[in-house]
Formats: structure tokens, sequence, C-alpha cells
């Protein structure tokens, strides 16, 4: 039986060992983190990203624990809607539900190893799942590969209070973005993004937030009313890495899927979502075909639309975070508003 090494027990590595089929492998699974996250966010699930959950098994629980985006508006700093949007389609789901399920879909066969890998196996499929500081791809791409520091620091964190009503949405200011959503349990999922030189690592969680609330004071209501409630210990706070653009994710023994091949800015919600598509795809073709021929139809299947969601994630964080063409941006967003509603 030929051997897989999992370098990852994240949302991809989880997913790809509940999915590779066991009679004709066998997984291990090297993960250096003990808990499930302290600290519970949420995560927008895509409808691709819900056929891949189908795939894995989970589909039934994540929607019967997820929460909808039914009335979201894109706002403005004050909170005066922009434009209002129908998200169908799209549920907001529970980090630690999403992890907690995926493990429970591994079978009992996979192996699992505890701690943090530092020198690489050699025999077997080796596959990088190990998030955007991968080990996996320094190794095998190089330094040219190596992940990039944004200027950007997010802050996320679930307030177990419902939205306030007519809250719901992203604000979009001056170099600046919040963001209130509903979480599942009839609470509130809250993150904020901005330009910041705090950490990379190391970051004061309660100054981060201090930080945050005298930014968006005086902005919408409903922004003050959700930090106000936010408390650190259930507030996330890091700086945002990305991975430049590769080519292909498989070569020769290696393969990479999720954060560690196309670890991209938050702000299309779409990270965990590819990770999931990639783990599913990649179990599809290894269970069906040569291990060659998989790995190759892998990087066809898999490059060209998760770099070019890469590449759109970024367009979107400048135009988000934008200062100097804030003004401009608001004008055409608060005329497109008007052609809709008068459409
Ligand atoms: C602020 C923010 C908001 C986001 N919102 C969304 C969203 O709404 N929707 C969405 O789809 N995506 C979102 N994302 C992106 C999403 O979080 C990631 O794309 C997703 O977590 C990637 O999963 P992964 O399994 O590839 O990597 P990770 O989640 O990073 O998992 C990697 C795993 O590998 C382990 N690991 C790392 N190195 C080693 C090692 N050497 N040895 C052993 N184990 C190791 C880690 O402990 C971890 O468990 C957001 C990201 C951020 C920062």
């Amino acid at each position: 039986m030929d051997a897989i090494t999992i370098v990852g027990g994240g949302i991809a590595g989880l997913a790809l060992a509940a999915t590779i089929d066991p009679d004709r492998f066998h997984v291990s699974v090297h993960e250096q983190r003990n808990t499930l996250p302290t600290v519970e966010t949420s995560l927008a699930m895509w409808p691709e990203a819900q056929q891949a959950l189908d795939s894995v098994g989970i589909l039934p629980v994540i929607r019967a624990a997820g929460s909808g985006f039914d009335a979201m508006a894109l706002r403005d700093a004050s909170g005066k809607a922009l434009i209002r949007a129908e998200v169908s389609g799209v549920i907001g789901v529970s980090r630690t539900d999403l992890l907690r399920h995926l493990d429970a879909a591994v079978p009992e066969s996979v192996t699992r190893v505890s701690g943090a890998v530092t020198s690489l196996p050699a025999a077997g499929l080796l596959v990088g799942a190990d998030g955007v500081h991968s080990v996996v791809r320094r190794a095998a791409w190089g330094p040219r590969a190596r992940e990039r520091l944004s200027p950007y620091l997010a802050l996320r964190g679930i307030i177990s209070e419902p939205v306030p009503a007519d809250t719901a949405g992203e604000y979009w200011g001056r170099g600046e973005l919040f963001g209130i959503a509903p979480a599942s349990r009839q609470r509130t999922y809250w993150y904020a993004s901005y330009r910041s030189d705090l950490g990379p690592a190391g970051i004061d969680v309660a100054a981060a937030l201090a930080l945050t609330r005298h930014r968006f004071s005086g902005k919408a209501a409903g922004i003050g009313r959700i930090l106000a409630a936010a408390a650190p210990e259930g507030t996330l706070a890091q700086r945002i890495w990305t991975v430049p653009a590769l080519g292909r994710y498989a070569r020769e023994r290696t393969v990479l899927v999720g954060d560690a091949a196309h670890g991209m800015t938050p702000n299309l919600g779409r990270g965990a979502c590819e990770a999931l598509i990639d783990a599913v795809t990649l179990a599809q073709l290894l269970n069906s075909r040569p291990l060659p021929e998989a790995l190759t139809a892998y990087n066809r299947r898999r490059v060209l639309r998760s770099q070019a969601l890469r590449l759109a994630s970024s367009a979107m964080t400048r135009l988000v975070l934008t200062e100097s063409a804030q003004p401009l941006r608001d004008r055409i967003l608060s005329l497109a508003g008007r052609l809709s509603r008068a459409a």
C-alpha cells in the first residue's frame, strides 16, 4: 500500500485525510496543535465549498449548525447602506465546528502524529497542508516561494448577542474595514482590518482591541456596540500573510493544498473554501488514477482557479482598504446602489 504523509491537520489536511481511500493508501497526519482553536471565529462557505463538504459527508451537520447571510449591506463608515444585497447560498460556519466535524470524518485507519514536523519524510507522497508558513513549500519550492507579510492587521471574534437590527454588512471606511455578520446560535461574528505595524508575532490582543476601539470610535453606532461587547479572550488579532504566485502545486512526490499553495488575503472569504476544494479534488484523483497522472490533473484543475482568486482577493483588499481613492470609490458605490434600486 502506498504511503501518504500529510503535514498539517487543519481544514485542508483533515478534509484530505477524510476522503482518501483507506484501502489504497496508508495515510498519516502530522499536526502541531494539541487542541481546537480556543477563540471561536466564523468562515463564509460558498456553494462550491459546500459541495466539497458533501463529498466529505458532513454537509448536513455543517448546514444545521451554520447561519445564513441573507440581508447584508455594503456600508460607508457612518453605517449608511450604499448597496444592499441578498447573499443566497453562502453559510457562516464556526471554524471550531468545521474542524471538529472534519476530524470526526477521518477514518480510524489514519495514523495521527502530534508535534511540529521539522524534517520531511523521503518515502511516499508528501502533502503540504501546513498553511501559509508551510515548511513543505519552503523545502520543495525554495526561498522564492516564501510567505509575504502584508501591511494589514485583522481582528475578529464572536460576541454572544444577536446582530443588532440593520447593522449587518461590511463597513468600508478610509483605509479601514469592519464587518458584522450573523454567527451560529444567535450570536454575532465581527471582523476589522486596517494597516498596522503591530506584530507580526506576539501581538497583544488587548492592546490591538483598544487600538481598534479608538480607531472606530465616532463611526457607526453598531460598530461601537460590538466593540464594547468584545473581550480580548474572545478575539483573535493577527497580521495577514500571503503566498506568492506558484505555477504548480505538485512536483515529483510533493503536493500542496490550501493556504500552503495559495494563502490569500481574506477579503473574498475564499481561503478555507478553496482549501476544501483542493483536498477533495486531490483525494478523488489519487483514489482513481495512477500517482503521476493524478498530480498532473490536480495542477490542471486547481492552479488557475485558485491563483485567479488569490489575485482577485488582493485587488479586493486594495479597493476595500484604499485611502486615497476612498471618496471616489464611495461615490461610485453610492451611484451603483441608486441605479440598482431604480432598476
Ligand atoms: C481574518 C481572516 C478571515 C478569514 N475568513 C475566511 C472566510 O470567511 N472564508 C474562507 O473560506 N476563508 C477565510 N479565511 C481563510 C482561512 O482561514 C484559510 O484559508 C484556511 O484556514 C486555510 O486552511 P489550511 O488547512 O490550508 O491552513 P491552516 O488553517 O493554516 O492549517 C494548517 C495546519 O497545519 C498545522 N501546521 C503548520 N505547520 C506545521 C508543522 N510544521 N507540523 C505540523 N503541523 C503544522 C497548523 O497547526 C494548522 O493546524 C480567513 C482568514 C483570515 C486570516
